[in-house]
């Protein structure tokens, strides 16, 4: 069933969810593809770490050794100086390359959003109003946005490397001298891999809850910020309850880090307590062999060196494989959302040849027995729709609220596919064109909408400046009513938008937007024009000059207009009343008035209100002109009589 797709794939890529060294990889070859050095300097960083370290190792053993072998003085200094030129050189590799690491490293989750940005925008839209394809993106956003392990990671890997070279080379080295002490660092390993695993486990629940409760605050905050919820925080006197969810969350967040850090400092406490019996014991083994003439000094110096090693750099594993567990858990997220199908397109279209074909003959749509119930759902919104709308036909929806009109415009978009019965555009199945071949034959006026940070001219046509038709702006700037806004600006089409990214954008008022909204639609050159409610914003004269001009506006265009006002409808050839989801009254306004159904009978309701208001308006017109007279005759009065 179509409802549980998102369910069933979810779950099923859940199932393969990344394990911890593929995520690293992962990690890697996104860093690879983000900055290329970022990804080499990851591997090559690391000989000259554990070299650098070696030689500090070797330096004062040798220097004892060079005693014991009584060098001349100049040997001596020569070889130190040797020494400790070559760890100088080293260790330069290594700070540059840690560096830059570091540097570069905080801009890796960028690449990340890029990925997930152009993820997101080839979704079918379906998947963005599905609650788990939702829930996937906030928490990959969440776990992008705040970096858990991602900025650490490109770190955190030649850290973990030289940790783990670094303790099997000195455990080698030490396994040369004594099995005794092999042993013992095995056992002191085995213990710190234990914890480790003990804490991954523990931590991997409280990353769980702390994504859930970063998501929530995430949430909170966004709507803080958006004006809609603004206003009604305000009205409600939500603020204080809003503040407090968010303190929970916040409280929740700043709880679980705690509890993280606990565990892995009780995990450190465990391994330093355990370490200081069994490497405390092997200092005391090699003070032994010393005492009993079994080892030299230089040698002794070299053991102690590597012991102390052999924890520094086992320790350095511990730590960075925890920090490498908050990256796992992270680039899990980000697996699982980039990995989500991202459409039902399975063909190639029907080319461009026939589109473009089909879309200067004008198109026919037809609605075979469409049925559509929404996913999660068991009763459908939309039942038995059989409607043929005919090239260049304008075709009203009308229907009270919930009745399935936005549902019946989402599947002409091409936005839903029907459960049921199927959609043809000229008789061709809507199944077979590519989705942006159907898209393209799409124009509409939605309720909600969105401008972009942009020209005026690039957010009503969607195109560079030097790619506009203007002869065909034009046209539409007038046809929608919005030129005279339009050339009242300073700028005009160069005018910016949207205030909140540019300081000297301009704003427009409900109506002006409105038709804003209507120009943008008709400079689309689409053979399916569909207006979602297009007068709402409008004041009684400018709803009518888009009425008179309605027909020039759907010239050559199938249309569908959408309106809850029923006189509006009269400018079109057929109406559609839509009821529960079936179609239940069609035909011309005179029609369906003779009829006197569902149809004459809203018309009368309504007719009687619009009235009631028309009266209201009029008298209070009356009444403003009678004002303005008496006001007008009194001042001739005071005027006339110097009173
Ligand atoms: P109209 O536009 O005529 O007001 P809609 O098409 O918006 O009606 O809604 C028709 C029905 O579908 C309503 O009962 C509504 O609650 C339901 N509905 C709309 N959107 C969804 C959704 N995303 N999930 C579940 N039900 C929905």
């Amino acid at each position: 069933m179509e409802k549980s797709r998102a369910e069933s794939k979810i779950k099923a890529e859940n199932k393969n969810k990344s394990g911890f060294f593929s995520n690293i990889i992962f990690n890697m070859r996104s860093a690879k593809k983000w900055d290329q050095k970022l990804f080499w300097f990851q591997l090559l960083a690391v000989p000259p770490t554990v070299a650098s370290g070696w030689i500090g190792i070797l330096l004062p053993a040798e220097l004892v050794r060079a005693l014991e072998s009584k060098w001349s003085m100049g040997q001596l200094t020569a070889y130190i100086f040797f020494l400790a030129f070559c760890m100088w050189i080293l260790e330069m590799m290594m700070a540059g390359m840690m560096e830059y690491l570091y540097r570069n490293g905080l801009t890796l989750h960028l690449y990340y959003q890029k990925c997930c940005f152009s993820k997101v925008m080839k979704f079918d839209y379906d998947m963005l109003e599905e609650p788990d394809y939702r829930r996937t993106m906030g928490n990959t956003w969440n776990a992008i946005r705040s970096g858990f392990g991602l900025r650490e990671a490109v770190v955190a890997v030649p850290e973990s490397l030289c940790g783990m070279l670094g303790t099997v080379f000195y455990g080698m080295m030490i396994g040369r001298k004594s099995i005794l002490l092999v042993v013992l660092l095995i056992i002191n390993m085995s213990f710190g891999f234990l914890t480790l695993s003990v804490i991954r486990k523990k931590n991997e629940q409280h990353h769980k809850k702390l994504g859930d409760d970063t998501s929530k605050a995430a949430y909170i905050s966004r709507q803080s910020m958006e004006k809609s919820a603004g206003k009604e925080i305000r009205i409600y006197q939500m603020a204080d309850w809003f503040l407090e969810k968010y303190d929970e969350c916040l409280k929740g967040i700043d709880g679980i880090q705690g509890r993280i850090h606990n565990n892995n400092f009780h995990k450190s406490l465990a391994d330093a307590l355990v370490s200081f019996f069994l490497e405390g014991f092997a200092y005391l083994y090699l003070i032994f062999l010393l005492m009993k003439g079994k080892m030299r000094v230089s040698d002794f110096v070299l053991y102690v060196g590597l012991l102390e090693g052999f924890g520094r750099y086992f320790e350095t594993l511990i730590r960075q494989v925890l920090s490498l567990n908050s990256m796992n858990i992270s680039i899990s997220y980000i697996r699982e959302f980039l990995n989500l199908s991202e459409s039902r397109e399975k063909n190639g279209g029907i080319g461009s040849e026939k589109l473009e074909r089909l879309k200067e003959s004008g198109i026919k749509v037809e609605l075979k027995n469409i049925s559509y119930t929404y996913p999660g759902q068991s009763e459908p919104v939309l039942s038995d729709i059989n409607l043929v709308i005919h090239p260049g036909e304008k075709l009203a929806l009308i229907g009270l609220n919930g009745a399935g009109k936005t549902t019946l415009v989402k599947l002409l978009c091409g936005f839903y596919r029907p459960s049921a019965g199927e959609i043809l555009i000229n008789d061709i199945p809507a199944e077979e064109f590519g989705r942006e071949e159907y898209y393209s034959l799409v124009s509409v006026l939605f309720q909600d909408f969105v401008m972009l940070p942009l020209s005026l001219d690039e957010n009503l046509t969607a195109r560079l400046p030097e790619e506009i038709d203007r002869q065909h702006l034009t046209w539409a700037l007038e046809v929608s009513g919005f030129v005279e806004k339009y050339e009242s600006l300073t700028e005009k089409g160069k005018t910016l938008l949207v205030r909140e990214a540019n300081e000297e954008a301009v704003d427009f008022s409900g109506g002006e937007r409105q038709k804003l909204l209507f120009a943008r639609a008709l400079c689309k050159k689409a053979p399916l024009l569909i207006l979602d409610e297009p007068t709402a914003a409008l004041d009684p004269i400018a709803e009518n000059e888009l009425y008179m001009k309605y027909s020039e506006a759907c010239s050559g265009r199938t249309s569908v207009y959408i309106s809850h006002r029923l006189s509006s409808t009269r400018f079109c050839d057929r109406i559609i009343l839509l009821s529960k989801g079936r179609i239940v009254e069609e035909g011309t306004h005179d029609e369906l008035m003779e009829k006197k159904g569902r149809y004459a009978e809203l018309f009368a309701v309504q007719s009687r209100y619009y009235k009631e208001q028309e009266e209201r308006r009029r008298l209070s017109e009356i009444m403003e002109d009678a004002f303005e007279q008496q006001e007008e005759t009194e001042g001739v009065f005071y005027e006339q009589t110097g009173l």
